[in-house]
């Protein structure tokens, strides 16, 4: 079959789908983590020892008794089997975006042939996957390819029912034999507790006797794109990068706003039900679901849940969005610039800090003692993104994400903070040295305190700021929707504990010297404005005042691309920050740089060479059938006296012969060799990707001039809008 007919045949048999089966979801509280092992059910199940062991673990955070790991393992399992499962797999996290997963059978045969199923404590609490084939940033040799995965008890393990089985699934940590974290999940987890122990610190300076451990929370919207399968599936652009490497812009775009907060499609709302029944299953607390700015995008947001839970459950989410998607016939797209020209996709990341003693840390709340208790941890969080704004640039830096940041649709790459107006205002007083009052509904506090009591009211929102004030947390707005929100997460955790930790200094040598409370934090809260508040910023974040002010005259940085902004990972106050931290030791941070560069080039490489093939094999055929055509029509009208000139050859005829030029140039370039991951990076930034760009413009030139019925790829009105 030609290549057309293949795009038709995608065509009509959308057209003449059937449409999915409906059924509604079940009553919530039969579904709700219907397949999780909850705290609720090992209660049901163990004995009160040693749940209240593991319950003290998964709440407070005390080292697990592996003792009571044999009894869990039981109880587990049979819980499993009860469900349905032969396999278990301890579910990891690599240094890419994916999930992965080893399973092994509960089967073990005796001695008299027979089989049981069995799962023991050893296997619960460590599993050794071959790990040689994840990528680890030159920490192991493939000789000593080593790896572990650990059961980490603070996420509740739980069964994966596909139409293949059912399969329990136990979230781990992934390490090295030499006890080097390979994963995203052991840096979590251990920025969690630096903040934690930091937090404490000041908490107890401000007075506070009581203070349980402080954990982090993350809610992420994520945005995605749904295209029909028979589309992608004649699209190698599309099944292979997860992006469309050429397309011309419709007619119709997302100019008319008609898409945002719309009806949503029919199709559409039978997957997302669909998705939303799984995730209650597995006690995912799916919330928000709507329409997104380009026609076929869509957003799905859960509810916020501490960190490592919601970290884990994002993972989960991104499989699910993609399983349940193929089932109905499309391709749910992750990657963040899917379409050229219409919105790309993110992942808001909203986090905020608190414990079960002293509430959200990030909440205002409305009374001078914890006003000043807020200012403290957002001043913290201030001088943390501004000390370290260029690694939060790095932790979201990514092939695909660098289509968005800068472009005008997301956050510019220069991060900054939003306050919102009042906020502002008042760091702006306790920078002047005086907090006269704050704006709005807020009520003045001056004899308790200097500083002012102001309502919750989340102000105004911003959407053009990189990391933005929301009301009680902050929203880092850059991450891409493909990524897993747990790199941003640690970089978060990590330099509000560092922040946290100069403060805690700070306050102890202050109210050692015999300066009142008030008097210190506000003293310390000027100094953090005076050093820091270059980083606040309210204003229009696209704006081109802005790229030139932000650089020019407040010294932010901005590091436009993946290339410039991951050898932040190398510099010494950022190693300094992680193992100071004991986030990630030197070895570890520097084998990070190793694989996120690695991922980088890989994935502009592959791109190019897709690029070259594409060009090469389905537009350049189709623009010379195109041509003999044309030139046959011509001349046969040239026999009958008609000349039309040959304008519309000539000009079919040149596109062809400069995108060819470009594509011998782009497979040269290809062959070239580089001795640092800098350099490499740097070409592929600068030289590969301005050069597939350039070849994209000629092959969506010649898309809007040849003849519609000869063109080989489904175009975009067709991807966008046909459902
Ligand atoms: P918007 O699109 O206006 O930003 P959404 O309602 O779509 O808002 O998403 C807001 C997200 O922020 C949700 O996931 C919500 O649960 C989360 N969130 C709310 N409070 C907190 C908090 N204290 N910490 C972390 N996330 C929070
Ligand atoms: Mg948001």
């Amino acid at each position: 079959m030609s290549g057309n007919e293949l795009r038709a045949q995608a065509i009509a048999s959308i057209t003449n789908r059937n449409p999915d089966s409906h059924h509604l979801p079940g009553r919530l509280e039969d579904l709700w983590a219907k397949d999780v092992f909850t705290l609720a059910k090992m209660q049901e199940c163990l004995p009160k020892s040693v749940f209240k062991s593991l319950q003290k673990t998964i709440k407070s955070g005390a080292p697990l008794d592996v003792s009571v790991a044999d009894v869990v393992a039981v109880a587990m399992k049979d819980w499993a089997v009860s469900k349905g499962a032969l396999y278990y797999s301890h579910m990891f996290y690599p240094l890419t975006n994916a999930t992965a997963e080893k399973h092994d059978g509960f089967i073990s045969v005796q001695s008299d042939g027979s089989v049981i199923s069995e799962f023991s404590g050893k296997v619960l609490v460590q599993g050794e996957p071959d790990g040689s084939s994840f990528p680890n940033g030159g920490i192991r040799s493939t000789f000593e390819a080593r790896g572990y995965t650990a059961w980490d008890v603070t996420s509740p393990a739980f069964v994966m029912e596909t139409e293949n089985g059912v399969t329990l699934c136990i979230p781990t940590v992934f390490v090295s034999w030499t006890g080097e974290a390979l994963d995203k999940k052991t840096p979590l987890l251990r920025s969690n507790a630096a903040m934690s122990k930091a937090a404490t610190r000041v908490l107890k300076l401000l007075g506070h006797t009581e203070v349980a451990p402080v954990n982090s929370s993350c809610g992420a919207e994520q945005e995605y794109f749904l295209v029909d399968a028979n589309f992608a599936s004649v699209r190698p652009d599309l099944l292979l990068a997860g992006r469309t490497l050429f397309g011309r812009p419709p007619a119709k775009g997302q100019q008319f706003d008609d898409h945002y907060f719309g009806v949503i499609p029919e199709r559409v709302q039978v997957f997302m039900q669909d998705v939303e029944e799984k995730l209650y299953r597995l006690g995912i607390p799916a919330k928000t679901r709507h329409n997104e700015v380009a026609p076929g995008q869509f957003e799905i947001a859960p509810m916020f849940e501490a960190a490592n839970v919601a970290s884990d459950h994002q993972q989960l989410i991104m499989t699910i969005l993609r399983a349940t998607a193929k089932q109905h016939g499309m391709v749910c797209l992750l990657h963040e610039k899917p379409f050229a020209g219409v919105n790309g996709s993110g992942k808001h990341v909203n986090w905020s800090v608190g414990n079960a003693t002293q509430g959200n840390l990030l909440d205002p709340g409305d009374t001078p003692h914890a006003n000043a208790q807020f200012l403290v941890f957002c001043g913290a969080v201030i001088r943390g993104v501004h000390k370290y704004g260029p690694l939060l640039r790095a932790v979201i830096a990514t092939a695909s994400n660098d289509h968005r940041l800068g472009a005008n649709e997301a956050p510019p790459a220069i991060i900054s903070i939003y306050l919102g107006s009042q906020l502002q205002d008042v760091f702006d007083q306790i920078a002047q040295g005086e907090v006269k009052g704050s704006q709005g509904k807020g009520v003045m506090n001056l004899g308790v305190d200097t500083l002012p009591v102001f309502p919750k009211d989340p102000g105004d929102r911003n959407r053009t700021s990189p990391f933005a004030f929301t009301g009680n947390r902050f929203e880092f707005r850059a991450v891409g929707s493909g990524q897993s929100v747990a790199g941003p997460l640690v970089a978060m955790n990590t330099i509000l504990a560092d922040s946290l930790d100069w403060m805690a200094d700070q306050l102890e040598a202050k109210l050692s010297a015999g300066v009142d409370l008030n008097a210190a934090i506000q003293s310390i809260l000027q100094e953090v404005m005076h050093q820091h508040g270059a980083i606040v910023f309210n204003g229009n974040g696209y704006s081109a005042e802005w790229h030139e002010m932000a650089v020019k005259e407040r010294g932010l940085l901005n590091l436009r691309t993946t290339a410039d902004a991951l050898p932040v990972l190398k510099e010494k106050y950022i190693e300094d920050l992680f193992s100071q931290e004991g986030v990630l030791t030197p070895v570890e941070l520097h084998s990070r740089f190793e694989a996120y560069s690695e991922q980088y080039i890989q994935s502009i490489e592959v791109e190019a060479k897709l690029v070259v093939s594409m060009a090469k094999t389905i537009i350049y055929p189709a623009a010379m059938r195109h041509l003999s055509e044309l030139s046959l029509a011509l001349s046969n009208l040239g026999e009958l006296g008609i000349d039309l000139g040959k304008e519309g050859v000539t000009l079919v005829a040149d596109l062809v012969k400069s995108m060819m030029a470009s594509v011998a140039e782009l497979s040269d370039l290809l062959t070239k060799h580089f001795s640092t991951p800098e350099e490499h990076m740097q070409f592929c930034a600068n030289t590969l990707r301005p050069l597939m760009d350039k070849i994209r413009s000629y092959a969506d030139a010649l898309e809007g001039e040849v003849a519609d019925d000869l063109w080989p790829l489904p175009t975009y009105q067709e991807m966008l809008f046909i459902k």
